[in-house]
């Protein structure tokens, strides 16, 4: 047991993609604010965050189906898809801001363009993607994007997926050649490389036990050294819980009444990965299809070309499961842990309303490899069972709250509880997740520093020019973004790296 005691201004709970993004916006808005980090693993970005954890996809809704919903009268909503388009489009100006002023280098190290398509099979399904493409066509945001139903043409865009297809069902794509793979295990490893530069004081090994409120209305933490086993505290004035999945448990640890009424819903998470060169030459896209009947939004299938550690790679998944741990290095008695008086009723409720989720998550876990490779097959028909293994991805934790579709309604979106005072804030969710981080912690810059934002606002529009406005509604702003963005992140053309 140590005494130590320190203060600073903001303490970052955990070391991933969140936390990182939001150090480097305050770092920039108030370079003088001293700041902390407390990360409980040896590294930053060992999470969900890491490369291998999730699945690199920088959503912008390119090829998302689940983003685009069709409605009873037969036309589609593309709300939800413009939202995560400019949400994206936020963070891809943060990057560039970073990179042009060298705060971070090498953009092609964290993300590569790579045509994102869509494809469905059956008629019923290539009806609702020619729709989804009208709709989303017209869309300024969704310039360039093609749709094709012609197998020779599918052939071209597809090689692998299309050859020793035998099936006669009607099948078609969309394909539009703005979209990326971004490595967010890379990202989140430079923006702390970069925090580390700016004197930003980053303690790995170093597990957050408690959070309490102080007389002042600071926050104390219980810190504990996972070497040596010391314990110290540490205040500070605002913090924020970028804990992933651990995030939930430590937001009913500081007992804001924010906090109380929600739970969490583990969903881990397998995907396939494929290093044999001549099948990874034969395939450059990622390839989203629709979710099976019964399936979480989270489990739709997607065939993607990944570029980690200057190798290309197949990916294929992700296979939901259920696990009751909320982070990947977590305990079995996580789920459990989280279970209050104050939410054991929303829990209930959920459990009760899940059971068909809760069963179908038991079953994939249940899959044998061969039984996964059958599913892999309806994307690639000759797939080879010996170049394909399992990883084991990331885990995520879905929100359980109160809503007016009920007690205990399951959500799959993310969201930033804070207390009203703005003095310590959570994110909760992992959806559409690392893409939407910058926007994320934007949220969380407003919600907790009003009195700051005004003040502030003209350097955030420095770093990210479409702020505060609406890039759908602004067609012009969307041209001069893509082209700089792309310029800066090397995103222009179908450029050739050193990737193997
Ligand atoms: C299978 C899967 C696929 C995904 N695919 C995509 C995708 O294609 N595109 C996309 O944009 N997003 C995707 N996501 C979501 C994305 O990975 C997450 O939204 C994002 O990484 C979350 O970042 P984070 O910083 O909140 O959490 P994390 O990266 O999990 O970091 C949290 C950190 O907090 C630490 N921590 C936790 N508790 C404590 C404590 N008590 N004390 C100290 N440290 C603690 C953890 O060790 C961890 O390092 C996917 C996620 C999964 C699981």
């Amino acid at each position: 047991m140590s005494n130590k005691q320190t203060r600073t201004d903001v303490i970052l709970i955990g070391a991933g993609i969140m936390s990182a993004t939001l150090g480097t916006l305050l770092k920039e808005l108030v370079p003088d604010w001293e700041i902390t980090v407390f990360e409980k693993l040896a590294n930053a970005g060992e999470e969900s965050s890491n490369e291998w954890n999730n699945a690199g996809t920088g959503h912008a809704a390119l090829c998302e189906l689940n983003y685009t919903v069709e409605k009873p009268d037969g036309s589609i909503d593309i709300s939800k898809a413009i939202k995560i388009n400019e949400q994206f489009q936020v963070s891809t100006q943060f990057w560039s801001y970073l990179v042009n002023r060298n705060l971070i280098r090498n953009p092609q190290d964290f993300i590569m363009p790579l045509p994102h398509m869509s494809l469905v099979q059956g008629e019923q399904n290539v009806t609702f993607l020619k729709k989804r493409f009208e709709a989303l066509s017209n869309n300024p945001l969704f310039q360039g994007m093609e749709f094709s139903d012609d197998p020779g043409k599918l052939m071209e865009w597809l090689p692998l997926i299309m050859k020793e297809r035998t099936s006669n069902e009607p099948i078609a794509a969309t394909k539009i050649d703005s979209g990326t793979d971004v490595n967010f295990g890379a990202l989140t490893r430079m923006l702390f490389d970069h925090l580390k530069s700016k004197n930003v004081d980053i303690k790995f090994k170093h597990n957050i036990d408690d959070i309490k409120r102080t007389s002042d209305g600071s926050w104390e933490l219980k810190v504990r050294n996972v070497d040596s086993g010391k314990v110290e505290r540490h205040t500070a004035k605002f913090v924020f819980i970028g804990g992933g999945g651990g995030s939930l448990h430590l937001l009913q640890q500081s007992g804001i009444p924010e906090g109380k009424h929600i739970g969490g819903f583990p969903v881990s998470g397998l995907f396939m990965v494929c290093n044999n060169p001549d099948v990874v030459a034969q395939h450059h896209a990622k390839v989203y299809g629709k979710a099976k009947v019964g399936a979480p939004p989270m489990s739709v299938p997607h065939l993607d070309t990944r570029f980690i550690d200057n190798k290309k790679s197949l990916l294929f998944g992700p296979f939901a499961g259920f696990s009751p741990k909320f982070l990947k290095t977590g305990s079995m008695f996580d789920l459990l842990g989280t279970v209050k008086p104050n939410n054991v009723l929303t829990m209930l409720s959920a459990g009760a309303k899940n059971v068909p989720l809760t069963k179908y998550l038991i079953e994939q876990v249940m899959l044998s490899k061969e039984k996964r490779m059958e599913e892999l097959r309806e994307f690639i028909p000759n797939a080879k069972s010996e170049d394909w293994d399992i990883v084991v991805a990331g885990q995520r934790v879905q929100v359980i709250k109160d809503t007016a579709a009920g007690k205990g309604t399951l959500q799959f979106g993310t969201e930033v509880v804070s207390a009203a005072d703005g003095s310590i804030a959570a994110l909760l969710g992992a959806s559409p997740g690392a893409s939407t981080a910058v926007h994320v912690m934007l949220e969380v810059i407003k919600k907790c520093f009003p009195q700051h934002v005004k003040a502030w606002e003209p350097k955030i529009k420095e770093m990210i020019p479409s702020y505060g406005m609406s890039l759908v509604e602004n067609p012009e702003l969307i041209d001069e973004i893509h082209t700089s963005t792309a310029q800066t992140l090397g995103l222009e053309g179908k450029k050739q790296y050193a990737y193997a």
